[in-house]
């Protein structure tokens, strides 16, 4: 498996030599965190036993704004795997262009393994333990991997407690009632949607596409029903488990149903099961990774038939598999700009919670609309410009951005 923090800085550097020898400094700079720190954490159990679990939290710069960036737990969750989509998030709100930096973190857990109680304790006992180091103006949390609305709710009240902060802004992606953003829970697939149709033309696509989603949690489950509701076909879906596909579509609010019912997606009516890889191959206008890391590789990569791989999950092509896929001419639809929409409305969440206000859903929309398409339109030209795939056109636009912003008081 290679390492996401080795693929992110070989992403970086290409797009520093791109860049020429101006740029060596800021590339030097960016190739680690500002900071990063690694916690114990204790949590009594519901069986009154103590058990510790490792958790990180990386600041990879804060040149524009405070550290921003999801914590995710799950059992292989790493150091590395951490710094990468740290340095991830810094490029990422760069290229949208909102004030903010780039940090994340994670912690070396089941959730599935603990009771609610214990998962509730976990979370508080991770914020206590960094509550230093967060704050609406230093570094700004939010989900990601397994952690939930109701997550960041237990750590914004464990926040308030500590350190007497009522604005809520520290943690984003909190459900409405509790100061969460109209437009938040589906910002990440909504962003993806708007990137995809803002490029849709010069990919040669047409007007209504066949998509195939890998991943049906927060950011693929949206996805899939947002480009359903617009009239393309979703012809698979899969979890961490199996995948189905279906020639002439699936309903994919049918298909939640069923998995919420059934426990799987095993067995949903007229569709072929068949693996997560067969369904990254299959032959579909466009590829939605929106699960892992790592899962387009040069293993797989010439197999690929998709005409527009749209990266929803973080890191899913390693740098082997993107020149692959550049020599095959399928674009790559980055990470750092296809799924930009979830920090985008979790800005705006930040701003709704330090101003006391709350947009409506329809302010959020145009608003979040009108940074995608700009971004993507901005990506696409950099791309061309310089003949390069749209990773580096991305990077690019974020680096220049950075540059401009770098901290000059050395
Ligand atoms: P989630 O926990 O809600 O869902 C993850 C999904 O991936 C689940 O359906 C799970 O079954 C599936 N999955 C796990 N392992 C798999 C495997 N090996 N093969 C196929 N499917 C697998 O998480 P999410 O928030 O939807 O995040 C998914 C991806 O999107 C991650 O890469 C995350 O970093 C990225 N992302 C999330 C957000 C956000 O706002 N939540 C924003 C930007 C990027």
């Amino acid at each position: 498996m290679s390492n996401p923090f080795e693929n992110a800085l070989r992403q970086l550097r290409k797009a520093g030599e791109v860049m020429g020898k101006d740029s060596e400094e800021l590339i030097e700079k960016l190739s680690k965190a500002e900071k990063e720190i690694t916690v114990n954490i204790p949590v009594k159990m519901d069986d009154g036993s103590v058990r510790f679990f490792e958790g990180y939290r990386v600041q990879h710069n804060n040149d524009r704004g405070p550290y921003k960036g999801g914590i995710r737990f799950h059992p292989q969750a790493d150091l590395n795997e951490v710094r990468a989509l740290a340095l991830w998030m810094t490029m990422k709100t760069a290229v949208a262009g909102i004030a903010m930096g780039g940090g994340k973190g994670g912690v070396v857990v089941d959730p599935r393994s603990l009771s609610k109680t214990e998962l509730e304790r976990l979370s508080r006992r991770f914020v206590r333990a960094l509550q230093h180091d967060l704050g609406p103006q230093i570094d700004v949390p939010a989900p990601d991997v397994n952690t939930t609305p109701e997550i960041m709710v237990w750590m914004v009240d464990e926040y308030a407690k500590l350190k007497g902060d009522t604005t809520g802004a520290t943690f984003t992606g909190k459900p409405i009632a509790k100061g969460g953003s109209e437009g938040r829970d589906s910002a990440t697939g909504m962003g993806g949607f708007y990137v995809f149709e803002a490029v849709r033309e010069e990919a040669n696509l047409p007007e209504k596409v066949r998509v195939a989603v890998q991943g049906m949690g927060n950011v693929g489950g949206f996805a899939a029903k947002i480009f359903f509701k617009n009239g393309h076909t979703i012809v698979a879906m899969s979890d961490s488990k199996t995948a189905i596909y279906k020639e002439d579509g699936l309903d994919p609010n049918e298909v939640e149903a069923y998995k919420a019912e059934k426990g799987s997606l095993s067995g949903f009516p007229e569709a072929k099961e068949i693996s997560n890889a067969e369904l990254l191959e299959l032959s579909v206008d466009v590829l939605i990774p929106a699960a892992l890391e790592n899962q387009i590789t040069e293993d797989n990569a010439a197999r690929l038939e998709a005409k527009l791989v749209l990266e929803l999950a973080n890191g899913p092509t390693t740098p082997e598999a993107d020149e692959i896929l550049f020599e095959k001419g399928i674009y790559v639809v980055p990470d750092i700009l296809a799924n930009a929409g979830g920090v985008v409305v979790s800005s705006f969440e930040w701003e709704q919670n330090l101003a006391d206000e709350h947009w409506t859903p329809e302010v959020v929309q145009e608003k979040l609309k009108e940074i995608m398409v700009r971004e993507a339109r901005a990506v696409w030209k950099k791309a061309d410009e310089l003949n390069q795939p749209l990773r580096i056109g991305a990077f690019v636009i974020a680096l220049e951005r950075l540059g401009k912003a770098a901290k000059k008081d050395l």
